[in-house]
């Protein structure tokens, strides 16, 4: 052999000894990245195992709904195993048919906002369980971006149990009826032709009408123009069984338009529709603040479209090497090609042929840069380059290559500029198709951060505990549950956290569950808030000491202090209403106690106006009971009731100067107070309060638990007015039986005793005078049996054509033969014709009327009737020239038992019987009665009859 051919041999085996020490070291490198991909892969798999024993559903979604993910506990909630979901669509499967065009559109609503990162807001929607089964589910959802793709992340959890708590609650206010009134919120029922029935008096907090001037009207009338056709279609909707809620205007008394939201039901009667029954909350001030987002998103806007084109090229890009990796054939080993200057192919290496399919007659003097993918012909130039200016030097590089089969594979390049060795003269690569590499590499941190990213959106704390309780994970929703930041938690001891009167337990249940792997166990405790209070959580924890992607107790733990606390409320008020006795004065006392412990104020007081006196119960002096207040006119509950406030009333509703002259705020330096006036019958009567030394609001469960409690004294004061009455015409009703039963007795024992010897005028006198006490007696007695038939629903009126006013003119006489020295007369205006009337009960009412009329006007004074004809109606009147009734007693005196305050004295005899008799007769025939201060002085009576 030749010195020349020696010296290139030894030249090549240096070459070849530095491509080997070149190789060497990609191995190092290849080994630290294995270790890289190592710890991903666990880190990843430790996360999954947190999702798949996480205590809430979770499902991962693409942007059309599809799963792509379910962990176990989402298999349990809905039934479903994970084959059975994944790869369809969430509205189809999970969604209950009727909801589903809803849920679908709402899906793409929030997912075309784009809410990358966030903490998802909590929602609540009805889902379907395999079975058929629906139950109500509360749900966030938040997004994520992992690799080329957008996750929509949704956390479940059932919320039947919590639903049948409220649904208890519920149950338990129905007890109260009529609780409405005191709701916030507006309630309203329309008729079938669109007009108010009902509308509760909260109206006129936010629209300065009354109850009374909407009643009756049409709905459309309030309603602002623009929304009216809007409105009309979710009315159609709503009598089609779509219970959705609307937002529109309406137009307050003074034509001013504000936003309300309702939602209505339809009103079904033995099948037929009845009517409409809604709810409607004054949601102005959300409107105002929706506005206001409203224009700060106008800015936004520009900031998200030009992210949205960003992300757009970057998805192009992913979609295009997508395509490279799906047809790739995964292949290891090294290929040696040697170039020509001009980078055309010299030589490939058998394994470069077998790896890229090329034979080679397909690539030899083409260029290399021919196969090169297009965005990487630069960098790739770049080196070459590099190398022709730096022989000997290798240089490092990563290209894509194109194999036969047109798919592009990530190539890594060692190369070298060997054109000065004669023996070569050629560029020499050394190359590894890295392909699974940079795949796995992909698909580890996509899987990293997409477990991460479950863990991290729960709203659950997910905590990972060492078997001593130190805390060696923790979600970040730690921060919102406990008030905590994670560094501030992590590496301390769990057990330091738990309430003093918990913790035996937790430790115990800690120690069992630690005995056996896989164990699971759930447990409710206090854990202290970073403000230092005490929040009620529930936590399920799994021993996964045994998973050696874990290893350590896996615990997701939630905050129930809300759920605990609406708990205990229904508890403690059922109590407060079971312990509730006979007397209605006492179990005001008992519910106002109840109230202040409940809402824990710290002075609770009922005040009440009996008689024109005013009584205070205080929780100050609770063994006093009611106590009659002399000072009235500085107390807050006086002051209220003497306005006639209605509703509640809190702090900011009372002028400083008012509510500083309070004594008890005097005294005590409350600075904070709530009141709920109590009327019975429309007329405030009494006043719950509940007062705070520091500035409070109370939350809307606090103030549903007031309303109430206000309800139910409400209720016991109607009791005791329905007691008190009841009271004072046993005294009236005793006192009327006295006089006749005494004069009766008198009178017999007259005629028993000396009848024989009087004269037969005396005797006829006497027998006449007994007559008319036995007479007033059972005038009494058949009064009373009419109140008791009315009372029993069996109070009939049977009609037949009759002529009243022949009718009238027979009671007349009558009456002129009964009361001596007075005048009546009787007046028809033209022709009156006959009418159905049930002429018994006709004579019972005008007796009532004409007795009254002559009871209650002075002696000698005329008493007159009059009866017309109106178009389908006959009005009769009665007019007399007495005391008349006082304003505030016109509608009363119509009420059973009722008279006005001179007649208690008893003046008169009566028992409180006759107008209301003789309503039930008029209104037992179709028309009406009522009351008219007379001109000039004295009472008129009008009744008609239908014609
Ligand atoms: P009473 O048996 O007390 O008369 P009623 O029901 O007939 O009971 O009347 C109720 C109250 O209405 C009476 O107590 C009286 O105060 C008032 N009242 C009834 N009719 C008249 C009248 N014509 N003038 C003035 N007051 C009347």
């Amino acid at each position: 052999m030749s010195r020349k051919a020696d010296k290139a041999a030894a030249r090549l085996r240096e070459e070849l000894a530095e491509l080997r020490r070149r190789t060497a070291e990609q191995e190092v490198s290849e080994r630290r990245y294995r270790q890289l991909a190592e710890e991903l892969r666990a880190s990843g798999e430790m996360f999954r195992s947190m999702a798949d024993s996480a205590n809430d559903a979770i499902m991962a979604l693409d942007e059309r709904g599809i799963v792509s993910y379910i962990n176990q506990a989402g298999e349990k909630l809905f039934g479903q195993t994970a084959e059975e979901v994944i790869g369809k669509s969430l509205h189809e499967t999970l969604i209950p048919e009727r909801f589903r065009d809803y849920s679908r559109g709402a899906f793409a609503a929030r997912t075309a906002t784009g809410m990358e990162g966030m903490l998802g807001a909590i929602r609540e929607f009805q889902a379907l369980s395999k079975n058929g089964k629906e139950f109500p589910v509360e749900a966030s959802i938040s997004a994520v971006r992992s690799g080329e793709r957008t996750f929509y992340i949704t956390f479940c959890r059932d919320i039947t149990a919590r639903k049948q708590v409220e649904e208890e609650l519920r149950e338990s206010q129905r007890r109260y009826r009529d609780l409405i009134e005191n709701l916030n919120d507006v309630v309203f029922t329309l008729d079938p032709l669109g007009r108010f029935s009902y509308i509760s008096p909260m109206i006129g907090r936010i629209s300065h009408y009354t109850a009374e001037e909407i009643v009756g009207q049409p709905f459309t009338r309030f309603i602002h123009p623009d929304d009216l056709t809007g409105l009309l279609g979710s009315f159609e909707r709503t009598l089609t069984g779509d219970l959705e809620p609307y937002e529109f205007r309406v137009l307050d008394k003074d034509g001013i338009s504000f936003h309300v939201r309702t939602s209505s039901r339809p009103l079904f009667k033995n099948g037929d529709l009845v009517g409409l029954a809604g709810v409607m909350t004054d949601i102005r001030r959300r409107k105002q603040a929706e506005e206001e987002l409203e224009r700060y998103r106008g800015n936004l806007e520009d900031l998200v479209e030009e992210r949205t084109k960003e992300l757009e090229g970057a998805t192009e890009g992913l979609r295009r090497s997508e395509r490279y990796y799906r047809s790739l054939i995964r292949n290891a080993g090294d290929m040696i090609d040697i170039l020509n200057a001009d980078f055309t192919i010299r030589w490939g290496s058998p394994s470069a042929g077998r790896i890229t399919g090329y034979t080679p007659e397909d690539i030899y003097r083409k260029s290399i840069l021919d196969n090169i993918h297009p965005d990487d012909i630069e960098p790739a130039k770049a080196v070459l380059d590099h190398v022709l200016n730096n022989p000997g030097e290798p240089q490092g590089t990563v290209v894509r290559f194109k194999h036969k089969d047109g798919s592009y594979h990530f190539h890594e390049a060692i190369v070298t500029n060997l054109l000065g060795d004669p023996a070569l003269k050629g560029i020499v690569l050394n190359t590894r198709d890295i392909t699974d590499r940079v795949l796995l590499d992909e698909e580890l941190r996509h899987s990293e951060r997409y477990f991460r990213a479950l863990i991290e959106n729960a709203y659950d704390i997910i905590a990972v505990l060492s078997p001593d309780g130190t805390m060696g994970y923790l979600s970040p929703s730690l921060e919102k549950v406990s008030g905590f930041t994670q560094e501030e938690r992590l590496g301390q001891d769990a057990f330091k956290f738990f309430h003093p009167d918990d913790l035996p337990r937790v430790m115990e249940a800690f120690a069992r569950g630690l005995e056996q792997p896989g164990f699971t166990d759930r447990i409710e405790y206090r854990w202290q808030h970073a403000d230092g209070s005490w929040h009620w959580q529930e936590a399920v924890a799994t021993n996964l000491l045994d998973d050696p992607v874990v290893r350590g107790i896996v615990v997701n733990a939630r905050d129930i202090t809300d759920r605990r606390l609406a708990e205990e409320r229904l508890q403690r008020l059922n109590q407060c209403f079971l312990g509730l006795g006979p007397d209605p004065l006492e179990n005001i006392q008992k519910l106002a106690l109840a109230g202040k412990e409940m809402l824990e104020a710290e002075l609770a007081r009922y005040g009440r106006m009996e008689k024109g006196d005013f009584y205070i119960f205080s929780s100050l002096h609770a063994g006093e009971g009611f106590m009659l207040l002399e000072d009235v006119e500085e107390h807050l509950c006086y002051y209220l009731l003497s306005r006639g406030a209605v509703g509640p009333v809190s702090t900011e509703d009372i002028e400083v100067r008012v509510f500083e002259k309070d004594p008890d705020v005097r005294e005590h330096g409350f600075r904070s107070c709530h009141f709920h006036p109590i009327t019975v019958q429309g007329e405030s009567i009494g006043c719950f309060n509940l007062l705070d030394k520091e500035k409070r609001e109370y939350s809307q469960l606090e103030v549903n638990t007031l309303a109430i409690l206000s309800k139910a004294i409400s209720i016991e004061e109607e009791r005791y007015a329905s007691n008190e009455s009841l009271r004072d015409f046993v005294d009236i009703a005793s006192h009327e039986l006295r006089h006749p039963v005494a004069l009766l007795a008198g009178f017999t024992e007259t005629l028993g005793s000396h009848g024989s010897e009087m004269d037969k005028q005396t005797r006829n006198e006497i027998v006449d005078a007994i007559k008319q006490s036995t007479a007033r007696i059972s005038h009494m007695v058949m009064g009373l049996l009419n109140i008791s038939l009315v009372e029993r629903e069996r109070f009939f009126i049977s009609k037949s054509s009759g002529d009243i006013l022949l009718l009238i003119e027979r009671v007349v006489s009558e009456m002129r033969v009964k009361v001596q020295g007075r005048e009546f007369s009787v007046e028809p205006a033209g022709e009156i014709d006959e009418c159905e009337i049930d002429p018994e009960r006709i004579h019972d009412l005008l007796v009532i009327l004409l007795d009254n009329a002559v009871k209650y006007s002075p002696e000698g004074s005329e008493v007159e009737l009059t009866v017309e004809t109106a178009q389908d109606e006959i009005m009769v009147s009665v007019l007399d020239r007495g005391i008349g009734v006082p304003a505030e007693h016109r509608e009363k005196i119509f009420e059973r038992f009722y008279q006005v305050e001179e007649a208690q004295y008893h003046s008169k005899p009566g028992l409180g019987l006759g107008l209301f008799l003789a309503r039930q007769i008029v209104e037992g025939h179709g028309g009406r009665l009522w009351y008219e201060p007379r001109e000039g002085g004295g009472s008129a009576f009008r009744f008609t009859l239908p014609r």
